[in-house]
């Protein structure tokens, strides 16, 4: 057998880890709840996945990494793992190279390695989650900016985002922005099927129950899709028009939602983008999905060897 990499995505409501090849095919994959001692857990997967072929560990997490100390310094949906060193805790117990990036910007190098960003140069990755997260290839390589793109303030004086700030993307084209935006809708009175869910405790919504409930004709929740689709598009046309992309690939939880909110986008999207800019964007759906960020956290380490 062929050299392999252990690629571990941490996320703020699971952890997987994938044993990868070197043509980026999943090996073997496993997955758990996210817990309070993320390391412990990470290396427990790795522990399971992990064979001689193995020549090195990526894990992609979900905060801003320091990347010369594998630490992160700022996580607001996984707070437990803030200002540990990954690196140092994985390599002590399996003295192998250890890689530590964004989960974001794994998820993009996963799409760029063998994935839907396979054929572009330059791209922009959008994963649409619980907030938004943001990675960027630019000239054929990972950007190394900071790419907190679900941060990007497109209302000055808009609503209170999870970051502390107000205005941010995030705020606006998120789950839990649209389950806000739902809770806000009904306290207010108005007519929608939601609020017969979770037994009319409202305040379990999620996002994929308001995305059913638009499949069903609920107007409130197509409404609510609409503006997010209104607002990714004002994003996304900042962003072409800043790195002037081949592409802007969208992958994350609410992806299976496309239908309700990609016209909007794309709509807002051409009004917005400088005009040479526009022509040639694709805006295209992630291929790899859920195993995204753990193959690209592997592909990562076969880069660095
Ligand atoms: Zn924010």
């Amino acid at each position: 057998m062929g050299k392999t990499a252990v690629g571990i995505d941490i996320g703020g409501t699971n952890i997987r880890a994938s044993n990868i090849s070197e043509d980026g095919r999943i090996i073997k994959g496993l997955k758990e709840p996210l817990s309070s001692s993320p390391i412990e857990s990470a290396i427990a997967l790795i522990d399971g996945i992990i064979t001689d072929d193995t020549v090195g560990i990526g894990v992609g997490v979900a905060g801003i990494v320091d990347r010369g100390s594998g630490r992160v310094t700022l996580s607001p949906n996984i707070p437990q793992i803030v200002d540990i060193s990954i690196t140092r805790a994985i390599q002590e117990r399996f003295h192998l190279p250890v890689v530590v990036e964004n989960d974001a910007d794994a998820y993009a190098y996963g799409e760029k390695w063998v994935g839907s960003g396979k054929g572009f140069k330059d791209f922009v990755l959008l994963t649409l989650g619980t907030g938004i997260g943001g990675g960027i290839i630019y000239d054929g390589d990972l950007f190394k900016g900071a790419a907190e793109v679900g941060h990007m303030i497109i209302e000055g004086e808009g609503v209170k985002c999870a970051c502390g700030g107000y205005g941010c993307l995030e705020a606006y084209a998120s789950g839990r922005a649209i389950v806000n935006k739902a809770v806000e809708a009904i306290e207010k009175g108005q007519d929608t099927i939601l609020r017969a869910c979770c037994n009319g405790n409202f305040y379990k919504l999620t996002g994929e129950l308001i995305y059913r409930a638009a499949l069903d004709g609920d107007n409130l929740s197509r409404e609510i899709f609409r503006d997010f689709g209104r607002y990714l598009g004002i994003g996304m046309a900042t962003l072409a028009n800043l790195f002037s992309p081949e592409a802007i690939i969208l992958g994350g939880g609410l992806l299976g939602a496309w239908d309700l909110f990609i016209e909007l986008a794309r709509k807002e999207f051409h009004r917005r983008t400088l005009a040479p800019l526009q022509q040639k964007v694709s805006i295209i759906k992630s291929s790899l999905g859920q195993d995204a960020g753990a193959i690209g956290a592997a592909g990562l380490v076969f880069k660095s060897l």
